[in-house]
This record gives structure tokens, sequence and C-alpha cells, in this order.
């Protein structure tokens, strides 16, 4: 994991989740950071007024601005607020984003800018990670409609669906070899792949009723690949 620190940057690349790239079609747009205004500069006292090109730092005394609470991670990375983000732009916002609040770049700047780069790296994980994987994005959009799906609690899931599950629990505690954990990795991928395309559906829908079921069921079968890559470590 990343531990939302802003030192894990670098070890990013390889912790990409299979995938994710290139399935989504383009739908972000550069239109977030219009219209946002700023408070005065903590540094210089200098009018907040409107922002310029990053939103980061104080016009005139270049200085580091503290991270705006309300903005959302759509926002802040750049995507319109919807299912649908583009990965790819995703990605390369999150580098843009790093080279400019990275705590690496503050060594020689005052405490203040330290404190104020850690909060805003460790704030650019986290809505990275969270944008990017499926289950994650589709949770957290739901909540930004006011809808939450408390952990652990079991939305009405009907017969069917927890037989399955069930089932397959049996089945990959039972399962040895290197080959059957195999496949059911790929059915689970399958199964989510489905279950992400019906989810994008109802978002377009807005049908959060339904985002909300296929969100859970995301969440079982997300719980069934933590399993799978436990039982994939060799002992
Ligand atoms: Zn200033």
């Amino acid at each position: 994991m990343w531990g939302g620190r802003a030192g894990a940057l670098p070890r990013v690349w390889g912790l990409w989740p299979p995938g994710v790239l290139g399935r989504r079609p383009l739908r972000c747009s550069a239109a977030s950071l219009a219209g946002s205004s700023s408070p005065q500069c903590w540094n210089c006292g200098g009018p907040g007024g409107p922002i310029r090109e990053d939103g980061f730092f104080c016009p005139q005394c270049r200085a580091l601005q503290p991270p705006d609470p309300t903005r959302d991670h759509f926002s802040l990375m750049d995507c319109k607020r919807s299912f649908n983000v583009d990965t790819a732009k995703l990605q390369h916002r999150y580098q843009q984003l790093q080279r400019l609040v990275h705590p690496d770049f503050f060594g020689q700047r005052s405490q203040t800018e330290k404190d104020f780069s850690e909060k805003h790296s460790t704030l650019v994980n986290d809505a990275y990670k969270t944008l990017l994987a499926p289950l994650s994005r589709g949770l957290y959009l739901l909540k930004l409609h006011g809808v939450e799906i408390p952990e652990g609690t079991d939305y009405k899931m009907d017969n069917q669906f927890l037989m399955e599950i069930m089932d397959i629990n049996e089945k990959l505690a039972e399962a040895q070899s290197e080959a059957a954990i195999n496949e059911f990795e790929s059915i689970v991928r399958a199964k989510q792949e489905e279950l992400t395309d019906n989810l994008s559906r109802a978002f377009e829908q807005d049908d959060f009723e339904k985002a909300k079921e296929i969100l859970t069921k995301m969440r079982y079968f997300s719980n069934i690949e933590e399993k799978i890559k436990l039982k994939m470590i060799p002992l």
C-alpha cells in the first residue's frame, strides 16, 4: 500500500492494477479549476482572487497555499464528476500535481510550506488511488451523491447471489494448484468487469439504488480477490 504518504511517488508504477487502463472513453475536462477562489495568502497577505493555472501557489510571492478543504477528488484530479474517468489522463494529472507539491521539492522552503506540501501530496495520492479503481471510484461517487454503504452491513442481497459467493469461497478454500487458483482469478476478474460495465450504466442513468447494489456485489468480489492474492503467495 502507499499508506497515503507523499514518499510513495516512485513506487506507484509497480502497483498499477491490471485491467484499469484504456477501458474508458475520454471524459475528463479542464473546467474544474474555473471559478475557484482562494483566501488571502498566508505568507504575504496578498489577495486570493482568481487563482492562477495551478491554484496551489500565491500569484504574488509564489508561496505554497494550504489545500482547499472544499475541493473533491474529481475537481482536484481535473476530471468531470462521472464514473467514466480516463485513467491515462488521471495518471498524467497525478504526475503533474506531484511535480508541483511533492515534499521533495520543498526541502529548502519554510516549515509551513513543508507541512502544506505533505498535506497536498497525501491528498493527491488519495484522490488518485480512489479514482483509479472502479470500486473505490464508485463508492466515492455514490458518497458525493449522499449515498453511503457502511462497511460490514449487508445490503439486502438476493439469496442467489449470496449462494454464488458462498460457493466460490468454498471452492477457493479447497483449491490447491496454481492453475485452479488462476482460474478463480480470471472468473472473478470477468465478474468485476461485467459489474463495472453495469455500474457505469447505473451512474449514467442516475440510478443510485442500482449503483449501491452493484457496488455491494463488487465489494464481495473484491474480498474474494484479496483471498486469491493471499493464496498466491508461495508458502
Ligand atoms: Zn503570497
